[in-house]
Formats: structure tokens, C-alpha cells, sequence
């Protein structure tokens, strides 16, 4: 068993209890099954996310590989031609359920147990991928969300579960990075314009706080890597020296994974 399942194993216990499940009706979080055995999910979401946590993915862009396709610092084959700014990505899985609904549930319920079950994931993710001092980060940080969205939506999905992943790794929480521009969603654009979509909507304040901190990013999903490249980009520019990123699921087409997925 790998340290990604260890940890989708020990984090089946690890959120029970936190006062969400306590006050509200219990469903599974991803099909809405009223029979949720731990964490949120039914036993047949906590089954398929662990076969979904044990596909292997591509280090630089994240996308699932084949288990016999040897994957290192400088990608696979379907990489972009132009690598992202951040040095290596974590994910969970590909962004199919249970981790669509585990997504959904993060953004659109203030309930304890999924943040904590992610960030204890994610948190165990990274911890054993980054054993070199060198590139272990010193600082969390999300994806920065733009005042306006946050005020609709209430707060910041994002940022909480880069709370929930610092916490877990014993690390701060920055706040440097922010977003200059409210950018029509990127699940909105086609492929070839989400670049163009968020060049330029990230700053950052008190710049000298970054200087060559290895920092790592945190957002609920990636499709192309734009968004969390250009926060990257803007992050190395202001004095960072690393960029990570880490997220709960890579959005990737059915194909890349569907093959290697046990049950799908
Ligand atoms: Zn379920
Ligand atoms: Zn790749």
C-alpha cells in the first residue's frame, strides 16, 4: 500500500465525529447515498476513491500514466510543450467521482469533516513526496479567490483547504498572493483561452516575505494548469524559489484513466 492510501485508509477516521456530521442529515457526500460507512462517503465511494488514489500520475502536469510508464522530473509524454511554472503537482485522482462530489461538498457546504479528510490526504501526500530539505515547502498558500466571488459565495473553498493542508504539515498559511482581476471561470473557456483568461490576474503583497521560500499551492482542481501557473509565475517573479502545487483532483479526459482505474 502506498503513503497516498495509507493516508485515503487512516483519513476514513479521521474527520468522524467533527460536529458537521453531528448536526446535519448524513449522505454519502458524492452520490447521496444514505448509507455513509466513514469520512463523508458511502463504503462504494471510499472503495473506488482508493482505487482512484492509486493511479499513477505525472509529476510535472499531473495527468494519469499508465503503471508501467516510467514518469520522472520532466514529465510524460502527453506533458505540455511548455512545462507549467511550479515544479511538481500532487493530486488525489482525476476529477471523476467520488472526488467530483468530495469537491462539490467542499465548495458548497461549510462542513468539517471533508476539509479535515482532504487536508489530512493531501497533507500526507506531500509529506511523502518531498523528503529533500531542499524542496520541502515552508509555506502553504491557495489559489487565490477574488474578493467579489468570495463575497458571493460566502468564503473561500480554496483557502480553507489550504488551512486544512498547513495544519496537517505543521506549516503557515500565507496570504501574500491575491487575485487583481475576477476572471470568468475557466470551466467556462475553451482550452486555448484560459491562458489568455488569467494572464496578469494574480499580485502579490509584502513580496519580501517570499524570498526564496519554497512555497505550496493549494486549489481544489486543475484542468490545464493555467490558473495555478500563472499564480506560480507570479510567485516565482515576486522572490519564491519553488512553486508546488497540490490538489484534490487533476480535470483530465475520461480516457486518461478510465483504462487503469480498477471498477470503472
Ligand atoms: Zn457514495
Ligand atoms: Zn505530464
Amino acid at each position: 500500500m502506498t503513503g497516498a492510501m495509507r493516508a485515503v485508509w487512516s483519513s476514513l477516521t479521521a474527520g468522524a465525529g467533527a460536529l458537521g456530521d453531528l448536526v446535519l442529515p448524513r449522505a454519502c457526500a458524492a452520490c447521496e447515498s444514505p448509507d455513509v460507512s466513514a469520512g463523508r462517503l458511502c463504503a462504494s465511494c471510499n472503495i473506488r476513491l482508493l482505487s482512484l488514489v492509486a493511479l499513477s500520475y505525472c509529476p510535472r502536469c499531473g495527468t494519469t500514466v499508465g503503471p508501467y510508464l516510467p514518469v520522472g522530473d520532466d514529465g510524460c509524454p502527453g506533458c505540455p510543450a511548455t512545462l507549467p511554472r511550479f515544479a511538481r503537482v500532487f493530486r488525489l485522482g482525476p476529477y471523476t467521482n467520488p472526488l467530483r462530489g468530495v469537491i462539490r461538498d467542499l465548495k458548497y457546504h461549510r462542513r468539517d469533516t471533508m476539509r479535515r479528510r482532504l487536508g489530512h490526504m493531501l497533507g500526507q501526500l506531500v509529506a511523502g513526496g518531498t523528503d529533500d530539505g531542499e524542496t520541502a515547502p515552508q509555506l502553504v498558500m491557495p489559489v487565490a479567490m477574488h474578493w467579489r466571488r468570495r463575497l458571493v459565495r460566502g468564503w473561500d473553498h480554496a483557502r480553507t483547504l489550504a488551512r486544512a493542508v498547513a495544519r496537517e504539515l505543521h506549516l503557515p498559511v500565507g496570504n501574500e498572493l491575491i487575485r487583481l482581476r475576477n476572471t470568468p471561470q475557466q470551466a467556462h473557456l475553451p482550452r486555448s483561452r484560459r491562458i489568455e483568461n488569467v494572464r496578469g490576474a494574480f499580485s502579490v503583497r509584502k513580496a519580501k516575505s517570499l524570498s526564496g521560500a519554497s512555497i505550496l499551492l493549494v486549489d481544489d482542481v486543475t484542468t490545464t494548469g493555467a490558473t495555478a501557473n500563472e499564480a506560480a509565475r507570479t510567485l516565482l517573479q515576486a522572490g519564491a524559489a519553488r512553486v508546488t502545487l497540490a490538489v484534490v483532483a487533476k480535470g483530465e479526459p475520461p480516457t486518461a484513466y478510465a483504462q487503469h482505474a480498477a471498477g470503472t
